[in-house]
């Protein structure tokens, strides 16, 4: 019966990723990066096993997570920094909310409105 156990496994660490709020796959998906079509097919991964990503959460609840390599945000454009930061870390928020909200898979995107995508 349950064969698509391995949906819930991170592929980095190995470890099941056991809620929604510890996803990166769904972090991506609220985010509009991971179509809902390929969310159940796309491996899954904890947040902090992907630190490119991460490493832009800045929230009093997330464990702050460093990038090393060619992709650590110290290396990059402060005002590019800035800017993920901001929608990242609004997209974890959305995250955190997501078992409490009563909504829809469909419905997790953050939508596109005016106000908190500007510049
Ligand atoms: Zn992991």
């Amino acid at each position: 019966m349950a064969k698509c156990d391995e949906g819930y496994r991170c592929e980095v660490c190995g470890a099941d990723v056991e809620t929604v709020t510890e996803s990166d796959l769904y972090l991506r998906f609220v985010l509009g990066e991971v179509p809902l079509e390929l969310l159940h097919r796309l491996p899954e991964r904890h947040l902090q096993c992907n630190p490119a990503l991460a490493q832009y959460i800045v929230d009093p609840t997330f464990e702050p997570v460093a990038c090393d390599g060619l992709f650590a945000k110290t290396e990059l454009d402060p005002v590019f920094v800035a800017t993920e930061e901001r929608r990242v870390s609004r997209g974890y928020r959305r995250l955190l909310a997501i078992p409490t909200l009563g909504l829809t898979v469909p419905e997790y995107p953050l939508s596109v409105t005016p106000d908190g995508d500007a510049p």
